[in-house]
């Protein structure tokens, strides 16, 4: 068995390059982020906190974020945005996604779907929280399928006017930020009707209270009440009653209404117009990705911190023995820390390829982005619930304690897995692109076209074959992955295939039958994802021995699969444990440099359990 050798020295050194690594280009962004967030105002709240005080005290935060110029679309790149609302994922989450809600669902809409007259007229408001806003696209019968949404906006040729409407009780906005205390205007997403003719989803800025905060006319508001966590979030219900608002309401950028009534869009299908419109909005994904990974690094710093003073049961030599030193422990908590250092590899390549499509545009640029933003949120999401979950065990009672932040933690970013898309959906999206081989139509739930695609290929039955080297070298375990991924999706397509093509079985049926096989290539596709730029990440040596954990790690969770398909030996099947044991082993002493390299601030961290 090879092992790498780790040659840096614990300590500040090594923790000051690991942490240039996690910042990146943004260093600067992020540490102004981390001042204005360590400061006194921004003292978590007290547990028992009525709602009205956390959403006012929420509300007062996201303000002086606003002043310390977080989220100012106007003069701020991507890169930096992206980065300042990954660095406020380190602290409270209610204003995490209070902060999300305002400059980057509601400000994003407006920038991304509106055009020169929305932004003039906008922008500085949301900025400035001048203009507290809303998202207002889920409705209580369409959460995942968007497609489906039922509020309609009636064009009116008379006055030159959109008429707002919820035509029935499931048609109701759900869910929305923003809307039950604060909002004074929302992004409706709503059925554009005209010259009594349907063109698909489309979005408007609709007014929903005056200056005074009293709703407007025909806009009904109710209070969605108290949540499982991020209860400093207004979370409301909106309901419009034939509500008339101007021409240009409508964010006009991939489909306009002239004054007679007619209809243009520089895209011709309305699918196509469609997935435009939703793509247009995929940096909510990119941003709650990297939220879920500086919300995992917070709770690994606490578990980490609490495991290297904790002491529990004697050792042969009287002394006791710290958590840190069971071979349990240390497999809960430093995998896991691999796995996060993975994921900010791949997500600051995600964050490139964003950036770099946004400069020079390309619709294969953009469906790969969507595929990978879509990916590495499910990732990063399902990851950080369970490695919260085994943090909180780690500290045993203690972090059962609301004073040592796991339970809050775990309570507000349990339910990133199903805003801004289901995991499980977006699972499903990323596969659809998989199989199909080019990432066209991503979004698209009407898999006719996926079918045929299927339909005409050619599934390569993939032969054994065994990975030598498949647990020894960087290149061997990279080949490893490779395979997995490309065997499950083959497999799938041919089972796809013969279900639809011989059996005649409805090519969702189809799917749906599939799915536990999709959801397997989904993970091996994203292990493969993470890996790969993981292994282009420059950094100190002791990230080759966290790649390798990563990678062995993933490995030994699938290891009945390499093994079934021949591909590992029942030998190299049998050594892993003790090779992930062994990696542990190795990390052991950098425990406390690893985590610290994530640069949480002390003052954020604030669990007395894991203070230094
Ligand atoms: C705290 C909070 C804040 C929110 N903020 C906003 C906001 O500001 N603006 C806004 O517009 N929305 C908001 N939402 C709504 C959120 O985006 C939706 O909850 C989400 O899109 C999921 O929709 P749903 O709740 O209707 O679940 P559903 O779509 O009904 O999903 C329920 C379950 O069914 C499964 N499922 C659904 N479809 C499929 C399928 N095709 N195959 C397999 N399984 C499937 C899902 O995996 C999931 O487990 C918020 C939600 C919450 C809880």
């Amino acid at each position: 068995m090879t092992t790498r050798a780790v040659h840096e020295a614990p300590g500040l050194a090594l923790t000051a390059a690991l942490r240039s690594v996690v910042d990146g280009s943004y260093a600067g962004v992020r540490d102004r982020v981390r001042r204005t967030l360590s400061g006194p105002d921004f003292a978590y709240p007290e547990p028992g906190i009525s709602l009205a005080d956390h959403r006012e005290s929420t509300m007062a935060k996201t303000k002086l974020l606003a002043a310390a110029g977080v989220g100012d679309r106007q003069h701020e790149d991507v890169g930096e945005r992206i980065a300042a609302f990954k660095t406020v994922g380190l602290g409270d989450l209610s204003v995490m996604v209070k902060v999300g809600v305002q400059f980057g669902l509601f400000g994003g809409a407006i920038d991304r779907l509106g055009t020169e007259y929305h932004h003039e007229r906008y922008l500085a408001d949301v900025a400035s929280v001048a203009l507290p806003g809303c998202f207002a696209m889920s409705e209580l019968g369409h959460g995942s399928d968007v497609k489906s949404l039922r509020t309609t906006a009636t064009y009116d040729a008379d006055t030159h006017e959109f008429v707002v409407d919820t035509p029935d009780e499931n048609a109701r906005k759900d869910w929305i930020g923003n809307a039950a205390a604060h909002g004074r205007a929302a992004v409706v997403f709503a059925q554009l009707e005209t010259a009594g003719e349907g063109r698909g989803v489309h979005a408007f800025v609709v007014p929903i209270r005056d200056e005074a905060g009293t709703p407007m006319p025909g806009v009904t508001i109710t209070d969605c009440g108290p949540k499982m966590g991020l209860n400093g979030v207004d979370n409301g219900r909106l309901v419009f009653d034939h509500v008339r608002v101007p021409r240009e309401a409508l964010l006009d950028r991939y489909g306009q209404v002239a004054a007679d009534g007619s209809y243009s869009s520089q895209i011709e299908s309305p699918g196509r117009r469609f997935f435009t419109t939703i793509g247009a909005l995929v940096e909510g994904r990119v941003a709650v990705a990297a939220q879920a990974i500086s919300v995992t690094e917070v709770g690994l710093t606490i578990a980490t911190r609490y495991a290297l003073r904790r002491r529990q049961f004697p050792t042969a030599d009287g002394s006791e023995q710290l958590l840190l030193d069971y071979t349990t422990h240390q497999r809960r908590l430093l995998p896991a820390i691999a796995t996060t250092y993975g994921l900010e590899a791949a997500h600051a390549e995600l964050v490139r390829r964003f950036a770099a499509n946004l400069a020079d545009p390309s619709e294969s640029g953009q469906r790969t982005v969507e595929s990978l933003a879509a990916g590495i949120k499910a990732y990063a999401t399902w990851r950080n619930t369970e490695t919260l979950d085994a943090c909180r065990q780690c500290c045993g009672g203690k972090g059962y304690l609301w004073e040592n932040r796991l339970p809050a933690l775990l309570a507000d970013s349990e339910i990133f897995q199903t805003f801004e898309g289901d995991n499980t959906v977006l699972a499903q999206l990323v596969v659809k692109g998989l199989l199909s081989g080019v990432a066209a139509d991503f979004e698209d739930l009407d898999l006719v076209g996926l079918v045929k695609l299927v339909a005409g290929r050619a599934f390569n039955r993939m032969d054994p074959r065994t990975g030598h080297d498949a647990l020894d070298s960087d290149t061997g375990r990279l080949a490893a992955f490779q395979w997995r991924e490309e065997h499950l999706v083959e497999t799938l397509g041919a089972r796809m295939k013969k279900l639809v093509v011989d059996d005649h079985v409805d090519p969702a049926e189809a799917l749906n039958r599939c799915m536990d096989h999709g959801l397997a290539a989904f993970t091996a596709h994203l292990e493969r994802v993470i890996l790969e730029a993981y292994q282009s990440l420059e950094g100190p040596a002791v990230l080759g021995t966290l790649r390798e954990l990563f990678a062995l790690s993933a490995i030994e969770r699938d290891r009945a699969y390499f093994l079934e398909h021949g591909y590992l030996s029942g030998a190299q099947s049998r050594s892993v444990p003790g090779r992930v044991d062994a990696l542990c082993r190795e990390l052991r002493p950098y425990a406390a440099s690893l985590v610290d390299g994530f640069g949480v601030p002390d003052e954020l961290v604030a669990a007395p359990i894991a203070t230094r």
